[in-house]
């Protein structure tokens, strides 16, 4: 499998699991006789990626202007989204983007709102991590300093950074030929600050069963829901599946377990129905339609197209 399809099965795997679990959102478990395994329509045409997505598309835009992140630059990307009227902003989010909206720097926003609630930890800042991990997919120290500080400027929480460097240096480690095990394990030896209570649920979301799953907007549960997705299915489609059909936060779980089945199984095993019913608009961009191309493209630009080419070799020399 080329390199680049593990690249563009990241961008595109991410919107995918998002569009794929809209439907499922805040609904209940879904019985294991029963999975919903095709793109459905529910507040929203079928295959349609929500603000996971959208916020993904901003960070994404950031970091082709501004490559170390400019956290600025960032924050005043998600004020314009949210200015836009999305359909959907989480609550925390929007304390945050509120008062960045009304002019207030990023660093103040955020700090007056996490300090009226210091223990919120929502899965607001991993739902769209991954275009930090293409734009840095070839340097470590880069993509660490970078998805923490993407965190930062809306979910400070230690969870939440530390879990967002996390799933990104998994991302690193399964575009760079690891096997979804052996990326999680590299991954922890990389991250080594990971909060307890969070690296007890890494560690033991491979052995969860699936009536155990929460899957709420916890930063944990999320990492718990993807992580036990990624680790004991064998494709891209199962994984998805299996997480979104836990029901609840179902659109961001399978967004972040898409992420990272399609860096691990490439966009080649991606379903192409799926990729055929992919789409989104983006609220700051009326009338432009989002498909699977667009996303590999972008996937591309993040990772820099002459550079994957002319990395192939050590790719495959590893
Ligand atoms: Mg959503």
């Amino acid at each position: 499998m080329g390199n680049g399809s593990r690249l563009w099965g990241c961008a595109v795997g991410a919107a995918i699991g998002d569009a794929l679990g809209m439907p499922l959102e805040f609904g209940p478990r879904q019985p294991p006789e029963r999975l919903v395994r095709e793109m459905q329509p529910a507040r929203l045409p079928a295959g349609t990626f929500t603000d996971d997505t959208e916020m993904a598309l901003a960070l994404a835009e950031s970091l082709l202007a501004h490559c170390p992140l400019d956290p600025a630059d960032l924050a005043e990307r998600f004020a314009t989204w949210y200015r836009s009227g999305p359909a959907d902003v989480g609550i925390h989010l929007g304390q945050v983007l509120r008062r960045i909206a009304g002019g207030e720097a990023w660093s103040a926003a955020v700090g007056a709102v996490q300090a009226h609630d210091p223990e919120a930890a929502g899965n607001g800042s991993i739902m769209r991590c991954w275009p930090v991990a293409l734009a840095h997919w070839n340097d470590l120290p880069a993509l660490l300093a970078d998805s923490r500080l993407q965190s930062s400027v809306t979910h400070p929480h230690p969870e939440c950074v530390a879990s967002s460097a996390l799933i990104n240096a998994t991302i690193y480690f399964l575009l760079h030929n690891a096997t979804p095990q052996e990326a999680i394990a590299q991954a922890l030896d990389t991250v080594r600050d990971l909060p307890p209570g969070l690296l007890q649920a890494v560690t033991a979301a491979p052995g969860r069963l699936r009536s155990e799953l929460k899957n709420s907007g916890w930063v944990r549960h999320t990492v718990e829901s993807a992580l036990w997705g990624l680790l004991t299915t064998h494709s891209f489609e199962e994984a998805v599946i299996q997480v979104v059909n836990l029901g609840n936060d179902a659109d961001t779980a399978g967004a972040v377990v898409g992420a990272l089945a399609g860096a691990a199984y490439g966009l080649d095993a991606i379903p192409q129905r799926w990729r055929d019913a992919l789409r989104g608009e983006l609220p700051w961009q009326r009338g432009r339609a989002w498909r699977t191309e667009d996303l590999a493209e972008l996937a591309g630009q993040l990772a820099g197209h002459a550079t994957v080419e002319d990395h192939a070799e050590d790719w495959a020399n590893g």
